[in-house]
């Protein structure tokens, strides 16, 4: 027996009468089949939430329960799909409904009719259990789809197919059950790992004020808040290129419509850099347009990190980058004024910490149950209203997430970019991969990147002082500080996207080029102390040189720090010279 409408609010819809009603059951709303979820329980009422618009919707339509909560299809076809929030493929959904989208309209989330070259990594008889890897099939160019026993199932492997098949086929049993390409999970529940791991590298971007001053580690967690113009885009396409994730989830819920559209025609144009095949190969993208439900953005984050902690247990390193958690937690906000729970901080949820603490812990670097490891790296942008970061939303995240690249709109007016703020930024993996630079760039990394940022700092200081006394009154050794950190800020942290060379800095040349720059201060500091002025020292030619650093192909990088490092040397005959 169906239930029926009682009350309409908005994305929310109370139901009299379900059958069976279970917390986080998917439910189909009304006369036109709306998708919605049961997210409270009260006597004889569920409340749903309606993840289309529930415009027209009226008290006495019929309510049905489905009895399953709201999953996620995982399997071959994922990669270069674009889903909206509840993994219904767009370019689907569009086709048949124009550009907005349809009520009610139910899409398979991947293709049933395609076949896959499956090719079986095991053999029959076998005993495997939940989360094995039993065979592969090509998903792209990119990417081995390693097809898993389902992470509830265990037993005798029978009936192993090998060959041309779609999702639906069964390509092997597992005791009694069948195994497909394909598998559901219910997008709240984590799925299942060993255990976490300590995390000990980081993901490479190749943006050199994030892999030296701030890098997060493969499995970790940043925030980063994005100011309108801020360059917030700029550096998630960097990211989403560069960063050395093998499978990239990109769940974008634009405030302004466009916002989404930009990332739905420039993503699919990508190219993967490394291999020049296209990024759609190794990405799945997830949008929320403006158009749609507030519901379903509040969904999406869920759906997203599903499927990246699926990749994960294959054995992949997963990017998921979420833009912007703000619009989740406004979604959350919504959805919990029109069930009148008590408000917490500016009107949201009291439980919004908690929610926001549950989506980070779901990142981690783990040992699958297959035997593997596999990473999901989170990365959510806030957009904090005028940029305040004291808001809640702000608050809760930077409380849970383990870096913050603070973006910073003052920098990005002033073009410099990336437009992470060095002052206020941090990253609290520093110690936890110092081990791992110290092995992989070298040992002197540590002390030569903290000697940088301990620059940076003083000059901040200095530059209080100049506004009192003016430049002219300051110590020599101030002047030359504040000449080394103008290196660092625009030799080395400025980092062009659009530039060829530029955009990315292996993390050798990353060292060669923070080297001169602090090898020129140290050999500069000396030079003082014998009487050469920090004007001499500002007019050298090595520093042109070092500022052209960042454009020194792999190939020629290490005759030109070697030409750089002859230079710097030189320095002690400018003292003899002086002395003389
Ligand atoms: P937002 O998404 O925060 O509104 P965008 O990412 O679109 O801002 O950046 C705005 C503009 O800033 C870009 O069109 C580009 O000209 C410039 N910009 C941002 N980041 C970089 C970068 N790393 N290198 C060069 N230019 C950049």
């Amino acid at each position: 027996m169906a239930g029926v409408i009682y009350r309409v609010s908005g994305p929310v819809v109370t139901v009299q009468g379900l059958q069976d009603p279970k917390m986080y059951d998917v439910v189909r709303v009304g006369d036109q089949g709306l998708i919605g979820e049961i997210i409270k329980l009260d006597k004889d009422m569920a409340i749903v939430q309606v993840y289309e618009d529930t415009n027209g919707l009226r008290p006495g339509e019929k309510v049905e329960n489905t009895g399953a909560p709201l999953s996620v299809e995982l399997g071959p076809g994922l990669i270069g799909s674009i889903y909206d929030g509840i993994q219904r493929p767009l370019d689907k959904i569009r086709a048949t409904s124009g550009d907005f989208i349809a009520k009610g309209v139910s899409a398979d989330p991947l293709d049933r009719k395609k076949k896959w070259n499956f090719k079986p990594t095991v053999e029959n008889g076998a005993e495997v259990k939940g989360g094995d890897i039993i065979g592969e099939v090509e998903e792209t160019s990119l990417i081995k789809h390693r097809v898993l026993v389902p992470p509830t199932v265990s037993g005798k492997i029978s009936g192993l197919a090998a060959g041309s098949y779609t999702i639906e086929d069964t390509i092997a049993k597992v005791g009694d059950d069948e195994i497909r390409l394909s598998q559901k999970w219910p997008v709240r529940v984590a799925r299942p790992v060993v255990d976490k791991m300590m995390l000990d590298a980081p993901l490479i971007t190749g943006q050199r004020v994030i892999d030296t001053f701030f890098p997060v580690a493969k499995g970790g967690t940043a925030a980063v808040p994005g100011p309108f113009g801020s360059g917030k885009t700029i550096i998630q396409h960097q990211l989403a290129k560069w960063s050395d994730a093998d499978v990239i989830v990109y769940c974008g819920a634009g405030e302004r419509g466009n916002e989404m559209t930009e990332v739905l025609t420039t993503f699919p144009e990508l190219k993967d850099p490394k291999t020049g095949k296209p990024l759609m190969d190794r990405t799945v993208l997830i949008a929320n347009t403006s158009n749609m439900p507030v519901a379903a953005r509040e969904a999406s984050i869920y759906t997203s990190i599903t499927i990246a902690e699926y990749y994960r247990d294959m054995g992949y390193s997963v990017a998921l980058m979420a833009d912007s958690t703000s619009r989740w937690a406004e979604a959350l906000r919504e959805i919990s004024g029109r069930l009148e729970e008590m408000p917490g901080e500016e009107g949201y949820p009291a439980y919004l910490g908690r929610k926001i603490a549950e989506f980070y812990e779901r990142a981690g670097k783990v040992h699958t149950l297959g035997g593997t490891v596999g990473s999901v790296t989170a990365i959510g942008a806030v957009s904090p209203p005028g940029g305040d970061t004291s808001e809640p939303v702000s608050q809760n995240t930077l409380r849970v997430t383990r870096v913050f690249w603070a973006l910073d709109a003052s920098l990005a007016n002033s073009r410099h970019f990336p437009s992470i703020n060095w002052l206020n930024s941090y990253s609290l993996y520093v110690d936890d991969l110092s081990k791992w630079y110290a092995d992989n760039v070298g040992k002197e990394w540590h002390a030569l990147y903290q000697e940088a940022m301990k620059t940076l700092q003083k000059e901040a200081e200095i530059n209080e002082v100049v506004q009192l006394v003016g430049y002219d009154a300051l110590p020599e050794a101030d002047k030359l500080t504040l000449d080394t950190a103008k290196m660092i800020r625009e030799d080395y942290l400025q980092q062009s996207a659009f530039d060829e060379v530029d955009t990315y800095t292996t993390l050798r040349k990353q060292h060669l080029m923070l080297n001169a720059i602090m090898e020129l201060a140290e050999e500069g500091g000396k030079a003082l102390k014998k009487g050469v002025t920090a004007e001499q020292l500002s007019s050298l030619g090595v520093k042109d040189k070092i500022a052209r650093m960042k454009y020194a192909k792999e190939g020629e990088i290490d005759a030109y720090s070697k030409e750089v490092d002859r230079e710097i040397a030189a320095i002690g005959g400018m003292e003899a010279a002086q002395a003389k």
